[in-house]
């Protein structure tokens, strides 16, 4: 697994962002960020605690809490235990339309999507293979190429607008009255570039649950 890990890396994607530090406080005070940026970390809210998880299991040397081990204990669960047509994958890649383009968890099987429809013509339909209509007839399956939204490749806030990330990721739009109310002395204030990559994006991951000083801790600590 941490092979597979490893080949993300090599031929992953790069943001770029622009961090105002104090290098008298040593803190990021905030971060100047575009679209991408802000889009990756709103993502961060809709991803299932699942693949959060296995995020964290695959790049800690450590435990996450007990949620390591009652992911172990499900991936390692035999499918003798589970609802028919249903897996340990049922409950640890919970099909979701999120996908983060900095982290690639896991590929959601779009071609495996199946559609079924009542086979005696009734209105209900259904995605878990076995199910059965309203009026409990058998279903068939719909010879239909399941296809995921274009919404979600588009992200979530509007581009052409520079967004300000503070030090806890509270995100606002960019304002100068925001920046004077952050800014008390502008003589110790350092501008500086920094790339957004796997490695950083599983950081910002794992700090936002831990503390309140995420960029710092992210980008104060490689530089
Ligand atoms: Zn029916």
């Amino acid at each position: 697994m941490a092979a597979a890990a490893a080949a993300a890396v090599s031929e992953e994607k790069k943001l770029s962002l622009k961090i105002m530090v104090d290098i008298k406080a040593k803190k990021v005070v905030f971060a100047e960020a575009d679209k991408e940026f802000i889009d990756f970390i709103f993502n961060l809210m809709s991803l299932p605690l699942s693949a959060v998880t296995k995020v964290l299991l695959l790049n800690e040397k450590g435990s996450v809490g007990c949620l390591g081990s009652l992911y172990k204990s499900i991936e390692s669960l035999s499918s003798q235990y589970f609802e028919p047509n249903l897996s340990n994958n049922s409950v640890l890649k919970p099909k979701a339309s999120v996908t983060l383009p900095l982290l690639s968890l896991y590929d959601y099987p779009s071609s495996d999507c199946r559609i079924f429809r009542c086979a005696n013509g009734h209105t209900s339909m259904s995605d878990v293979r076995g199910s059965l209509c309203k009026s409990g007839c058998g279903m068939v399956e719909m010879n239909y190429t399941y296809v995921t939204s274009k919404k979600v490749a588009l992200g979530y806030v509007k581009g052409a607008v520079v967004y300000m990330v503070m030090d806890n990721l509270e995100v606002k739009p960019m304002s100068i009255s925001l920046i004077k109310s952050l800014v008390k002395d502008f003589e110790f204030m350092e501008e500086r570039q920094v790339q957004v990559g796997l490695q950083e994006g599983l950081a910002i991951l794992k700090a936002s649950l831990e503390t309140s000083n995420v960029l710092t801790s992210v980008f104060l600590k490689k530089i």
